[in-house]
């Protein structure tokens, strides 16, 4: 009786021109609570005889409202809503500050090991020595890469680094018996920064950027001169938001340093400078390093970050639990106060961080090789300027005396008087087969347009996506407004109300009544 019911694609209604609103492969997916019905069970079992519960009537009287499907149906179900995403294994993924790189698939295979992928936490400590070895090797790297004394490997993203680092510091500020209440973070920070150190009690304070985009080492001893004795440290990202070096970077450390306060490095950018500069040169304190960013592990829908925090020798004996530490006798696990030789600040997570991100990142590093990591590091900012140079011409460069590192940021003036605003022609390139860049960030650049190719991209893969934006650039010239307004003409889903979805999200499903049913079937 059930099956007179029609099928939930028709209940979405989309101007349907095929029978079933598919539009060849691009197949309309239904919720699993749409396509699955609750009265149908794969399980095949008889009623067993004489059945008494011994659940002392705890057991559940009302239907569980499952839905019910084959395995085929399910696999389907999963595979198209896969389709339906976009991955950097599918097109360019230009996205600035997020260093969408692809994750090499030696890195897979090493991480699918079984002496890694199968492995549990709570394992006697001699039967992991491989795994501890692994993290601790990853970990040297990183300090040998960064110039930095010791790491944290345990931070499970950037934000969570950051606020490593900050606990760092506030655990170093409180061993000197220092109450410091003031941090500061330039205009064009991420937003994880004032978030991280808002978090942690202190109180932001603004650091204004110069005309060019960058942060002058004068502005940082004027905003510190009207907090004398109360700046816990400065957060710094080197290269910027805006894809620039920070060129007085060591003056601002020493200043801070002079002043008594820590400075912390957004290390998210890494890429751009690895194997260049050392941050531990420059004067650098802590640093989270995103090797979901920088070492290529998977990130936003492919997979979990991880973001180890190197730390400075003034701050290493504040470094968190647990750790690992390299004896005589093979690695032995830190896993308390009483057991670390140093301060540790408390425990920063339950267990030692992403195991599978540590193997891939380091897979990357090692097949990199030194000379091959520096190499990512020019490619990913050749690829940045190349990607410039083609469209300097057409496109408007807010800050244009600088050269650019990983990432070029554009602003909007070349839209000015089309109709055109920088959401539209993000729009637009969703209807081309790419993946938008950044948009609107950094907030300190009107109508922001942030493009990170990374190293991945070849040249022929550029010069498509350049071709295509300049397309797009004449065609809002030549006031082909509909071309904008009107994107994305061709995805499963036009503008969605995104601030609707962020501000008052729909989580929950509801049956729909027979009423709604009724209208489906008409
Ligand atoms: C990505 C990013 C972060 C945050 O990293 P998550 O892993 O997303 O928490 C912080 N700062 C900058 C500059 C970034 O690009």
């Amino acid at each position: 009786m059930t099956n007179d019911l029609p099928h939930p694609i028709a209940a979405l209604k989309p101007k349907r021109e095929t029978f079933t609103g598919n539009r060849a492969l691009d197949i309309e997916e239904p919720l699993l609570f749409e396509i699955g019905r609750a009265e149908i069970s794969g399980v095949d079992m008889e009623e067993p005889e004489d059945f008494r519960p011994r659940l002392g009537g705890h057991e559940r009287k009302a239907e569980l409202n499952l839905p019910a499907l084959s395995e085929p149906e399910a696999m389907r179900h999963y595979v198209r809503l896969s389709q339906k995403n976009y991955a950097i294994d599918m097109g360019i993924y230009p996205l600035g500050s997020c260093t969408m790189k692809h994750n090499p698939r030696l890195n897979e295979a090493m991480a699918r090991l079984p002496g890694f992928a199968d492995i549990h936490p709570l394992q006697p400590v001699s039967t992991v020595q491989g795994a501890l070895e692994l993290i601790h090797e990853c970990g040297r790297y990183l300090c040998t890469l960064t110039g930095m004394h010791s790491v944290a490997m345990s931070p499970k993203a950037g934000a969570h680094g950051e606020l490593c680092g900050m606990m760092s510091i506030k655990a170093a500020l409180k061993a000197r018996g220092e109450d410091r209440r003031v941090v500061l973070v330039p205009e064009s920070a991420h937003g994880t920064n004032p978030a991280t150190a808002a978090l942690l009690g202190f109180k932001v304070v603004a650091v204004p950027a110069r005309e060019d985009g960058t942060v002058a080492a004068e502005a940082v001893r004027e905003v510190m001169a009207a907090h004398e004795g109360e700046v816990a440290a400065i957060m710094l990202t080197n290269p910027n938001t805006c894809g620039l070096f920070e060129t007085d970077i060591v003056e601002i450390a020493e200043a801070v340093h002079e002043a008594g306060g820590y400075f912390y490095c957004d290390g998210a950018n890494f890429n751009a400078i690895l194997g260049k500069v050392r941050p531990g040169d420059l004067g650098v304190d802590a640093m989270h390093i995103n090797l979901h960013k920088t070492f290529s592990t998977p990130h936003g829908g492919g997979g979990p970050g991880a973001g180890p925090t190197v730390l400075s020798e003034a701050l290493a004996p504040y470094a968190p639990l647990p750790l690992i530490e390299k004896t005589e006798a093979g690695y032995r696990l830190v896993e308390t106060d009483e057991a670390a030789s140093d301060d540790p600040f408390g425990r920063m997570t339950a267990f030692h961080g992403q195991m599978g991100m540590f193997v891939r990142a380091f897979a990357w590093m090692l097949s990199h090789g030194a000379d091959g990591m520096r190499q990512a590091a020019e490619d990913a900012v050749l690829n940045a300027n190349y990607v410039r140079a083609r469209l300097a011409d057409v496109m408007t460069l807010p800050y244009p005396d600088h050269p650019s590192m990983h990432e070029v940021l554009f602003d909007e003036h070349f839209l000015e008087g089309t109709g055109v605003a920088t959401l539209d022609f993000a729009k637009a390139m969703i209807d081309e087969g790419f993946h938008p860049m950044t948009v609107y960030f950094p907030l300190v650049v009107h109508g922001a347009m942030l493009i990170e190719p990374t190293e991945s991209e070849s040249r022929a893969s550029l010069d498509l996506f350049v071709a295509a934006l300049r397309d797009l650039v004449f065609a809002a010239k030549r006031g082909d407004k509909e071309r904008f307004t009107e994107a994305p003409r061709f995805a499963p889903r036009r503008r969605l109300d995104e601030t609707g979805a962020a501000r008052k999200p729909v989580l929950r499903w509801t049956a729909p009544g027979p009423e709604e049913q009724a209208e489906a079937a008409e």
